[in-house]
């Protein structure tokens, strides 16, 4: 038996231990918990710091304990499409890029997406947290998450600080500034980097973006050394996820009963105590597996809804005499119950490009793992002996910039000329003016990146396959602040099918154009020194894109999701478009009912989300514990 099979069938054992069965009968909580994911987690596991309150989380997937597929730094995206992990929800087809249908993964286990995302930890600028405020999430702001960043991490201190060109070592009171040192999950940055690294960011340097020496400040543009959701210092070696980390903080305590398997269908309603509102009593649920046994659990106090950005709106819908759109309702079948349009509107997901270069076969890049087999056999061993070595390692180099830096003033303001005339089209929503009013001012701030890119040392990330023997750097080009609005909706009032997910994906020449100069200036790098020296060729598309028609021809074949998806319950006044209350998190029109997860956001970020969801969900729990003053 191998070494994974081994592995398995041990957590298999341990499993064992957490499996409730749906209730037989009445089963009473003070808290029901929707989604057990990464905000889920943090949630029940504060809620349940009281030994005297109750809290039930109903998660649809199950628990993976020792799962390497989950474990292993360096199989990230190995889970992507498997069905023991992943929603595998995909788009509608997208208009805009010849109708293509994407793959839009989602984790459905015990930590949800935390535990099949590809690891780094990071957050936005200052001013991206602030505009949030700005629009209307009143409470949200950097200062106020800033704690809450702190209280969910411990971060284990850089090894290398001067790894990255350009860089100096923040002192012990700027890190501890801005850094956890006692939180559950335990972010710690690479040991090992490519000898492509430093001609990499030698080349960043030289097309104008900066290095920058710690990007969690407040400022989080430039080039930097990221931090990774990676042990090492407890399970070291291991994904560090809400699983790992906030359950096993929580698991043994008599008041936190898990239900794993377990899908919620429905949320049911009574008439609130508040004249006009509507309380949530109970959640409906059925197992996720052959036997489809159904029951119903019940809230004495609240429902904590955090199925993530799509599965909380699909479910608001589904909630029978419903929460949603009327129109789209009574289309699915379902009546309804609080009128509430904007439910699933105001999805944003960062675009994300792929292209790959073959590199000099004698660096050091992850090609290694495929090329060498006594090499591949020498890591594995060190892995499974010490957790250390190339596979405890995630080494993406982040590049977050502000495209002003890198195109034409000309450009700049035909960008921006065609960002006002979609804030004055008579289409575009009164939250989207406005969220088009800040994006576009986005455009010419020196501490907001409008594109990021993302250098990975090695092969095998796009349509083309890595030849035998060879090595590449793979560059993701992702735009931060699209202009495109989508929305995920039911369209059948079946709860086991999956929702309709439209991400609208280059709906705009904004978004467009911005692809375009991203995946140009992608090549660009590699064409600068002292890493065009190391270029052996363009992989992937290849030399012969060359026009811009060709470019615009391959944003549209070649795009995808960057996995990032918010917004779809916004916390925002109800009149501007909001679903949830931004001071209580409650959802408009309901007593009870809260939303805490990605949905939430109003607006996107320029980042990789994860740790903002754990600061949103810490302070989500302070807001429910009534221990933030006034709320
Ligand atoms: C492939 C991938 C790569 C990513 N890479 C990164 C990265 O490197 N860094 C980063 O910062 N972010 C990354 N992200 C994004 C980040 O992981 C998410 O933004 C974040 O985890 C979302 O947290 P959440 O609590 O909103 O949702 P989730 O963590 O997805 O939690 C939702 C939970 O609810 C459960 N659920 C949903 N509906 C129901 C229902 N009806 N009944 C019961 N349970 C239900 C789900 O199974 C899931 O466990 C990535 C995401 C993915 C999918």
């Amino acid at each position: 038996m191998g070494r994974l099979n081994l592995l398995r069938l041990a957590a298999l054992a341990s499993l064992l231990n957490f499996i409730k069965a749906i209730p037989a009968g009445h089963k009473t909580f003070d808290y029901v918990v929707i989604g057990g994911g990464t905000a889920g987690l943090v949630v029940a596991t504060r809620l349940s710091e009281d030994p005297g309150t109750t809290v039930a989380v109903i998660e649809a997937g199950p628990h993976h304990v020792n799962e390497p597929l989950v474990d292993t730094p360096e199989l990230f995206s190995r889970a992507l499409g498997n069905p023991a992990f992943d929603w595998r929800f995909v788009t509608t087809p997208q208009v805009n890029l010849d109708n293509a249908i994407l793959p839009q993964p989602r984790g459905k286990m015990l930590g949800g997406s935390s535990g099949l995302n590809f690891i780094v930890w990071d957050r936005a600028s200052q001013r991206e947290y602030d505009a949030w405020e700005q629009l209307g999430a009143t409470g949200w702001n950097w200062n106020s998450l800033l704690p809450y960043f702190k209280k969910s991490e411990t971060v284990a201190p850089q090894l290398q600080a001067d790894i990255f060109p350009q860089t100096s070592q923040p002192s012990e009171a700027n890190f501890d500034a801005f850094h956890g040192r006692a939180g559950p999950v335990q972010p710690s940055y690479n040991v090992i980097y490519s000898n492509v690294t430093i001609p990499y960011v030698d080349a960043i340097n030289s097309i104008g973006v900066p290095t920058n020496s710690d990007p969690y400040t407040g400022n989080a543009t430039g080039v930097y050394n990221t931090e990774v959701a990676i042990d090492r210092v407890k399970n070291i070696g291991k994904r560090s996820y809400a699983a790992s980390t906030y359950f096993n903080m929580s698991s043994d305590r008599p008041n936190l009963t898990v239900f794993l398997s377990t899908q919620a269908t429905k949320i049911n309603f009574d008439l609130g105590d508040s004249l006009g509102q509507m309380r949530a009593s109970s959640v409906d649920v059925v197992a996720v597996n052959s036997t489809g046994t159904t029951g119903r659990i019940f809230a004495r106090k609240e429902v904590i809804l955090s199925g993530g950005a799509f599965g909380t709106p699909h479910l608001l819908e589904l909630s029978g005499e419903c929460i949603g759109n009327p129109e789209i309702l009574r289309e699915a079948g379902i009546q309804t119950l609080i009128d509430l349009p904007a439910v699933g509107e105001n999805l944003q997901d960062h675009p994300s490009f792929t292209q790959d270069f073959e590199v000099k076969n004698t660096l050091f890049t992850y090609d290694l793992l495929r090329n060498n087999v006594t090499f591949n056999a020498s890591q594995e061993a060190e892995y499974a002996e010490s957790g250390t070595g190339l596979l405890a390692n995630v080494q993406f180099v982040l590049t977050f910039s502000p495209l002003k830096d890198l195109i034409s003033s000309q450009l700049l303001s035909t960008v921006q000329d065609d960002a006002t005339k979609l804030i004055n089209a008579p289409g575009t929503s009164p939250l989207a003016r406005r969220q088009h009013r800040i994006t576009r001012d986005f455009l010419t701030a020196d501490d907001v990146a409008n594109v990021e890119f993302i250098m990975f040392p090695g092969g095998g990330r796009t349509r083309v396959a890595p030849a035998p023997g060879s090595a590449y750097i793979t560059v993701y080009t992702c735009l931060m602040h699209p202009f495109s609005r989508g929305s995920v909706h039911v369209n059948t009032s079946d709860p086991l099918a999956s929702p309709q997910i439209d991400p609208s994906y280059l709906d705009n020449d904004i978004d467009r154009q911005l692809a375009l100069q991203g995946v140009k200036l992608a090549r660009t790098i590699t064409q600068t020194e002292p890493l065009n020296a190391l270029v052996v060729s363009d992989h992937s598309p290849g030399a012969n894109v060359t026009t811009d028609a060709d470019w615009i021809e391959f944003t549209k074949g070649f795009l995808t999701t960057t996995y990032h998806p918010i917004g779809t319950a916004a916390m925002l006044p109800r009149e501007l478009g909001g679903v949830v209350d931004p001071l209580t998190l409650k959802v408009h029109g309901t007593d009870n009912l809260r939303v805490v997860d990605a949905s939430l956001m109003p607006m996107l970020i320029a980042t990789h989300p994860q740790s903002t969801v754990y600061a949103i969900a810490e302070r989500a729990s302070d807001i429910i514990r009534g221990r933030i003053f006034g709320y």
